[in-house]
């Protein structure tokens, strides 16, 4: 069965030119006890991708095989496996190994350990490879990182779950977001639903989607009308200096949260005014743990919450990461 998995992906050599993929060799890491090998059926194109092959979060390691969005089929398990049996349906998002033994990992934080690699772009420090991700033939992870994915979920709907979804979803059910975020949101049982934009564009889409108010931040005075009431904002936005953060800060109402869960090319303006003169909490969220991929999973089964997607071939990822950075997605792209 390993023989039959090509180990294969698209790759950008060149930061000023990342539309361009080639088809490159992947040469995964040795298969640890614990890794579990995947044959890639689909990948959704997430920002972070763009962010990456661009260079805006930096130059990467090129070339670089973007990708963190992954859903497909299980064909080897390391022999200490015990979570995924070959030929079982799997996922895996952002991160593909951690150090599983530390405190952050032994308690459901594991994507907050230190020694967390990222799904691409990211080095093994006992080997030196570079992670590779999901625009690819196959992928190799930790277990811990590896996700079944349940019977009744397709896995074109899955793949966008496990970055898109989980990011929200994590700080949802902390605190007490996107596309996903309106729809978990709702299904985690908020009376109230806003959706910020900064146009109208997307306004009949936020009422499908549950939410129950609509907000154009384009527009002055947006903020008034919500002044100090809502309890949580999860922001997606991966622009800083281009969303009204002072305003939508002052609709939090004291003690509530204000959650970034994308990470913008440039700086979080100065803050410390408005966040101590309205008892505000400003922080961020990476990804989510295992566990809350269980339960995601399954409140999006129990309630029906399904992402929007199209699918295109993998071949054609150049064009699909040109549409993710220009905004013309409705809302998430699965490469197959
Ligand atoms: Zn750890
Ligand atoms: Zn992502």
């Amino acid at each position: 069965m390993a023989a039959e998995l090509e180990w294969k992906g698209y790759a950008v050599h060149d930061t000023n030119n990342w539309e361009k993929f080639d088809v490159i060799n992947i040469k995964p890491r040795p298969q640890g006890d614990y890794d579990v090998d995947i044959k890639i059926e689909y990948c959704g194109v997430c920002g972070s991708d763009v962010h990456t092959i661009t260079g805006g979060w930096g130059k990467p390691n090129l070339p670089v095989i973007p990708g963190h969005e992954i859903a497909g089929v299980a064909v080897r398990v390391g022999p200490k496996v015990t979570s995924i049996k070959v030929g079982d349906c799997v996922g895996v998002g952002a991160a593909v190994c951690s150090c599983m033994k530390c405190k952050l990992c032994t308690e459901d934080n594991e994507q907050y350990c230190p020694k967390i690699v990222f799904t691409y772009n990211s080095k093994y420090e006992e080997c030196g490879t570079i992670s590779t991700g999901g625009y690819a033939s196959a992928i190799r992870a930790h277990e811990g990182f590896v996700f079944p994915i349940p019977d009744g979920l397709k896995l074109e709907e899955a793949a966008s779950m496990f970055c898109g979804g989980l990011t929200v979803f994590s700080p949802l059910v902390r605190n007490g977001a996107g596309h996903y975020a309106l729809q978990f949101a709702k299904a985690l049982g908020s009376d109230e639903v806003v959706a910020f934009s900064h146009s109208s564009r997307k306004k009949e889409d936020a009422a499908k989607l549950g939410a129950t108010k609509f907000v154009v931040t384009g527009e002055a005075g947006f903020e008034e009308p919500l002044h100090a009431s809502l309890d949580l904002i999860i922001c997606t936005a991966d622009v800083a200096s281009g969303i009204s953060l002072k305003e939508l800060l002052s609709t939090v109402k004291p003690g509530g949260h204000f959650v970034m869960v994308a990470l913008p090319d440039d700086e979080v303006p100065a803050l410390a005014d408005d966040l101590v003169s309205k008892g505000v909490y400003f922080g961020g969220s990476l990804l989510g743990s295992k566990k809350e991929v269980r339960q995601m999973l399954q409140l999006a089964a129990e309630k029906g919450v399904k992402p929007w997607i199209e699918v295109f071939p993998m071949k054609e990822c150049g064009k699909v990461v040109r549409a993710v950075k220009d905004g013309n997605v409705r809302y998430r792209n699965v490469l197959k």
